[in-house]
């Protein structure tokens, strides 16, 4: 068997300068000592998929609610996958630690209440009195508290650097007040994470609109990345011309290639511009350096701009979601109203944990599925 050393020697030989190197992490909050053949991020990869916020993903909405929409679209766990490959072939492509790269990748939604975005506004709504709900620092919630499988510790225990990925959006003020260094930037590869899933949502947003029939596909040929890649995809293949379905997934794997390559040819140059040799250099320049180029980054923001406006707000989408947003509200005030409904382990942390009952709660409602979600509003809330 090839031990520590070995793996990491022969990892870190392949690695650039300014990626993160497993052998110099900086540890976790508990010392666990070192496993035999795993890094730090392979292990806390593999701690991440057993804990039960990872399997719930399967069950919550990404943008269609799982449990009227049926089984055709994304939901949180087929994204988490699709956004960990993406970034898993850029970090490899440039160099980045490819073993941190994945566990960011598979752990980037874990704070994700059940609904989407309108159950975060739900929650938030809730939580308005008692420090807000957002999925990135519940993600840190999760993965630091809320979680309960080793006997010595309370939480995963994860290292600094899987940790730093729920604090990509947080200001200075706020990454100091989470015991992150607040001054410094995180590596890159967490930056190239925060990418990856923009290039999925936006493909696989631009797939499920047009196949469930909330986009109609004259409407998507308005914004001028998908023209100019249908174009090109149906003059190399023109059975494309006469084959919707298969034309939309050439386009989509075509703009997903092209978001990719993009992103690696300008992070390059810029890293190149800013002589960035370090990592140490990565974590003190006051800018992204995992960026798009200027050209690409304009033509994203017309994308996105277009799914804002005829997707997300669509109401193929949203008269789902937004009775849902109502009915997690009702949900959370159930066990506001009866605290005694919560399960005993939850329940314990407003005492042991000395934190508020609203926290306790949205915790709870956070980790829901929707179909649990819909089956406790079922029990409780149904007139
Ligand atoms: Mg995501």
């Amino acid at each position: 068997m090839r031990d520590r050393n070995e793996l990491d020697a022969q990892q870190e030989a392949s690695l650039a300068p300014f990626a993160v190197r497993a052998s110099k992490s900086r540890g976790r909050l508990l010392d666990e000592g070192e496993a035999p053949y795993r890094g730090p991020f392979q292990r806390d990869r593999d701690r991440i998929i057993h804990c039960a916020a990872f399997r719930r993903l399967e069950y919550k909405t990404q943008v269609f609610v799982s449990v009227m929409e049926g089984d055709h679209y994304r939901n949180r766990l087929t994204h988490t996958m699709e956004v960990t490959q993406i970034a898993r072939t850029i970090a490899r492509a440039m160099g980045l630690n490819e073993d941190l790269v994945e566990v960011l990748g598979l752990a980037h939604d874990l704070g994700h209440g059940p609904f989407g975005h309108s159950g975060e506004d739900a929650l938030d709504e809730m939580m308005r009195d008692h420090g807000g709900f957002d999925h990135n620092i519940q993600g840190l919630r999760i993965v630091d508290r809320v979680e309960r499988r080793y006997p010595d510790f309370i939480g995963l225990n994860l290292s600094y650097e899987t940790r730093e990925g729920f604090t990509k959006n947080l200001s200075a003020l706020e990454r100091g007040a989470l015991k992150f260094a607040a001054t410094e930037r995180p590596p890159l590869e967490v930056q190239l994470v925060e990418h990856a899933d923009e290039i999925a949502y936006n493909t696989h947003d631009l797939e499920d609109g047009l196949v469930s029939g909330a986009l109609r596909e004259d409407a998507v040929r308005e914004v001028a990345l998908w023209m100019d890649t249908e174009k090109e995809v149906t003059g190399e293949h023109p059975i494309l011309a006469r084959d919707q379905s298969l034309r939309w997934r050439a386009v989509v794997r075509r703009l997903i290639a092209k978001l990719a390559t993009d992103m690696i040819r300008a992070s390059e140059t810029r890293l190149r511009a800013h002589a960035i040799e370090t990592l140490e250099e990565v974590r003190a320049c006051p800018e992204s350096l995992m960026v798009f180029s200027a050209e690409m980054t304009e033509r994203k923001s017309e994308l996105e701009r277009f799914l804002f406006q005829h997707f997300y707000r669509s109401s193929k989408v949203s008269s789902h979601t937004l009775i849902w947003q109502a009915r997690l509200k009702e949900v959370f005030k159930v066990y506001q109203n009866d605290p005694r409904l919560l399960p005993e382990d939850h329940r314990e942390r407003t005492l042991s944990q000395g934190e508020p009952l609203e926290r306790i709660i949205c915790d709870y409602v956070a980790g829901m599925t929707d179909r649990f979600a819909e089956r406790v509003w079922e029990t409780y809330c149904r007139a």
